[in-house]
């Protein structure tokens, strides 16, 4: 499963809810993009 975030409304988006069409369900936008897995670094003092 691969989620994906909507560009407009930033809901993710899973691989199953896009069956042939790249294209939002709930706002129906079609630019869509895969958020990578973000690592926040937190320095220690
Ligand atoms: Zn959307």
């Amino acid at each position: 499963m691969v989620l994906y975030k909507c560009f407009y409304c930033l809901r993710e988006i899973d691989d199953s809810q896009l069956k042939r069409r790249v294209r939002c369900p709930y706002c129906g936008n079609k630019i869509l993009y895969k958020p990578r897995q973000m690592k926040v670094v937190v320095k220690a003092r």
